[in-house]
């Protein structure tokens, strides 16, 4: 719950209300009017308000707060009007069956109505004197200034007072808050890029600490992506940082992606990888994609029209080398591994944003590992039957279907009729996270199977001939030929498109 007021707040009575028989603890925020800002003596302040979009605004905040710390009942009031020195200006109060959480949902609500909550402050200085200053930088103006901030930065030649402007211009979006994430979004903030989104619906778990930097052991429960992109606007306040604490799916993630100057992928699973390559690559964003098994990390920068994509690339890999050990399912990590990968995704996006890539960049898989101290780096190659890069086949023509796979005479895609010629088949849709099956329209026996659940994949595979359909009539390909490469001879993949498949919402 959220309300403003033009009259002194009455804290025990809001207590009263917040009153639940099931509340082991209450944790409440006040904020007072003080006597100083800036090193300036303040006599009163004065808070204006748009009512109807701060009412709206406070409520969703609130409201996300609840929805992100179960449990928890939460009850913010803020005053607008004329206040004197020692009056309460914001009260925040949380209930919870646990002090935990209610601690966790207080920060939060605390957080998000200093940067989002519409309400301009006035400060009276002695004298007549009166100025507006700004809520969500009140604390560093004045003390962090950019030339200050980035100065031992932009006296480097290769980036500069233009270079500076160039990054301070720049929009990224960083998807996966964990090992990766932590560290590359940790220099995209602190180098200056001006406008910094981090994706994840995960929560922090104690088994992350060790690895992901962001996060503090205050922070069990709490939300990454809300935790990290707090924590990043305390480290650099001049730059925006925005958090979207769900999952990037196939409904949201063209607009996610749409605009960016880069996309980093920092995520541990099969599926968002795919999903985020294939829309970099139709939004032509570049994608800077890492991924870590133990003491190895392998580093790729993907441009949008270049051959050599994410697919071909992992054509004819074992299975093993898609999955990260960075993810929460409770896989070995060398902290340091990911942290080096993600402070490698921080810099080749960096150059990108201030064009001092190299054609070897774009076209070469780099690849580290930490045991023997070794790096490699292998031209990345383009496999010419690709369908989603090769020159064979346009994209915009993989796009909407209108291509056969079978004419790349590739034994491993069949036409629908080459399928009957086979034999008893066991047909497995693939399905992307939201998608459906309408079992009535597609072929006779059809299994749905999460893209990301390699597991149950193998398992079906191994019980005879097997063909991989999905929505696109892609991945099915690249799962079907990286199933064969770990000695998997009966899987194939259906040509074209399953149009039994039907989008995510
Ligand atoms: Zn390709």
């Amino acid at each position: 719950m959220f309300e403003l007021t033009d009259q002194p707040i009455d804290f025990a009575a809001l207590r009263t209300r917040l009153a639940r028989p099931d509340a082991g603890a209450c944790v409440v925020f006040e904020g007072w009017v003080r006597n100083h800002h800036a090193g300036k003596p303040v006599s009163r302040l004065e808070y204006e308000a748009f009512d109807e979009l701060a009412r709206l605004e406070g409520e969703a905040i609130t409201s996300e707060a609840e929805q992100e710390h179960p449990g928890c009942t939460v009850l913010c009031v803020h005053r607008t009007g004329s206040l004197g020195i020692g009056e309460l200006a914001v009260w925040i109060g949380v209930v919870s069956p646990h002090r935990h959480a209610a601690f966790l949902a207080c920060r939060q609500v605390i957080e998000e109505i200093k940067r989002r909550l519409p309400v301009w402050k006035k400060e009276h200085h002695s004298g007549n004197l009166a100025e507006w200053v700004n809520c969500t930088t009140e604390s560093v103006a004045g003390r962090l200034a950019p030339e200050n901030y980035y100065a031992r930065q932009a006296s480097l030649p290769e980036v500069g007072a233009a270079g500076q402007v160039r990054l301070a211009e720049a929009s990224v979006l960083v998807v996966g808050a964990g090992g990766l994430g932590c560290p590359a979004a940790l220099y995209l903030a602190t180098s200056g890029v001006g406008r910094l989104t981090l994706a994840d619906a995960g929560k922090v778990e104690v088994s992350n600490l060790h690895r992901q930097i962001l996060f503090t052991a205050d922070d069990v429960g709490a939300a990454k992506a809300t935790v990290a992109a707090a924590r990043l606007r305390a480290q650099n306040p001049l730059v925006k940082i925005e958090a979207h604490a769900s999952d990037v799916t196939p409904a949201n993630v063209r607009a996610l992606v749409t605009g960016r100057t880069a996309v980093l992928d920092c995520t541990d699973n099969f599926a968002t990888r795919f999903l985020l390559h294939d829309a970099c690559r139709a939004a032509g964003v570049p994608l800077v994609s890492a991924a870590v098994y133990r003491f190895e990390g392998e580093l790729n920068v993907f441009a949008p029209h270049q051959t050599g994509c994410l697919h071909c690339l992992w054509a004819g890999k074992p299975a093993l080398s898609l999955e990260t050990a960075a993810n929460c399912d409770g896989g070995p990590v060398f902290a340091p591994t990911v942290g080096l990968l993600g402070v490698m995704q921080a810099a080749e996006t960096l150059k990108l944003i201030l064009g001092l890539s190299t054609p070897a960049d774009l076209t070469s898989t780099r690849l580290v590992n930490l045991l023997d101290a070794s790096t490699q780096s292998l031209e990345r190659p383009a496999d010419p039957t690709c369908p989603v890069c090769s020159k064979v086949v346009t994209s915009s023509a993989a796009e909407d279907g209108s291509f056969s796979l079978n004419t790349l005479n590739d034994s491993v895609v069949l036409t629908a009729e080459q399928v009957v010629d086979l034999g008893p088949v066991q047909t497995i849709a693939l399905l992307e996270p939201g998608e459906t099956l309408d079992a009535a329209s597609a072929p006779a026996n059809t299994m749905a199977i999460a893209m990301a659940d390699l597991g149950r994949l193998r398992e079906v595979a191994a019980k005879g001939p097997t063909v991989l359909t999905c929505r696109h009539g892609l991945r099915s390909v690249a799962l079907a030929r990286l199933l064969r490469a770990e000695g998997r001879p009966n899987i194939h993949a259906l040509a074209g498109a399953l149009s039994a498949i039907r989008p995510g919402r």
